[in-house]
């Protein structure tokens, strides 16, 4: 029988290792892109519908399309039209990434609506058939279907599997108002005329293997982090006020303006996301914990 409605999980990712290479002719830059998904969720939820139609509840919502440039919405479309049908549905996200916060929360919708439009419609895309239309959406979709912790080159959308010994613990400090990951990256490209090609740091793969926190925290880099803060100045406030309250490592999440912090352990992380909430440098801070399972059907 065709299930009525179908509801996905998906997790927020946070980049432990970003290298950006040169600006390709495409526009696009290839990437080292360690992907880490942790445990802070969007949940989406597809019903039949006469049209195509997307709502949005959460703290963010208001920042979200609600029109086919929605990347939930594109990927329903994407799917629909690879099997000749209509894209006839309604996408509810319920929404707790940050929008615009460099963890990858539009792109998590659409690797959740199409894994739950699949089953919705029971196309019964396989695997490389999903992912091949993630990458298509965009860099990175993959790694949202997918979750765990993940190598992504080209342009983040080829993904190697990683192996992570052990749970992560991390702050998350949510800005006021976003940054345009293609602005970050113009601005990437006008402070490193010469960029050299992207490779994954061996010692960053081995402190994921072996689970070890300080090791991580020792190799974490994000060579967007000094584009943002040139966009972001007060990005420096919030970074300085989490290593002040102990975090072992604070970096610029992705394209930022969220800021990644690690944290030795779950009191850590309870002790860094209190201060930074009374820092008053940011507008939220979260703890959180990783690896996190890719997009999961949680009801059909
Ligand atoms: P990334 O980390 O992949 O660079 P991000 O987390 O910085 O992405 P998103 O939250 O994905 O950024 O949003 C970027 C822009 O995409 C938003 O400003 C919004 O206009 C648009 N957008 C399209 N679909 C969505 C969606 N489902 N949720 C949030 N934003 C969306």
């Amino acid at each position: 029988m065709t299930p009525r409605t179908v509801t996905v999980r998906v997790p927020a990712k946070v980049n432990t290792q970003l290298s950006v290479g040169p600006a390709r002719p495409d526009g696009f830059h290839d990437l080292a892109n360690v992907f880490l998904a942790v445990a802070l969720h969007d949940t989406v939820t597809v019903t039949p519908a006469d049209d195509l139609r997307i709502t949005c509840t959460g703290p963010d919502a208001a920042q979200v399309p609600l029109d086919r440039t929605n990347l939930a919405a594109r990927a329903a479309e994407l799917l629909a039209a690879r099997h000749g049908i209509e894209p006839r549905v309604h996408i509810h996200i319920d929404k707790d990434i940050p929008v615009a916060g460099g963890m990858a929360g539009g792109s998590a919708d659409a690797a959740g609506a199409l894994l739950a439009c699949d089953a919705l419609w029971g196309t019964g895309a396989s695997q490389v058939q999903l992912l091949d239309i993630c990458a298509e959406l965009g860099s990175d979709v993959p790694f949202s279907l997918v979750g765990g912790a993940a190598l992504g080159t080209g342009r983040g959308e080829k993904l190697t599997p990683l192996e992570v010994g052990g749970t992560f613990h991390w702050v998350f400090a949510v800005a006021d108002g976003g940054l345009s990951t293609p602005a970050v990256y113009r601005e990437f490209d006008r402070l490193t005329p010469d960029a050299p090609e992207p490779a994954a740091a061996p010692a960053l793969l081995d402190a994921l293997r072996t689970g070890d926190a300080k090791a991580l925290a020792a190799t974490l880099t994000n060579d967007l982090q000094a584009a943002a803060l040139s966009l972001r100045p007060s990005l420096a406030e919030t970074l300085a006020a989490g290593t002040a309250a102990g975090a072992l490592a604070a970096l610029v999440s992705g394209s930022g303006p969220t800021t990644a912090f690690l944290c030795a352990d779950a009191e850590a992380a309870h002790q860094v996301a209190a201060a930074l909430t009374a820092s008053g440098t940011c507008r939220a801070a979260r703890a959180t914990t990783s690896p996190a399972p890719g997009a999961t059907v949680l009801t059909d």
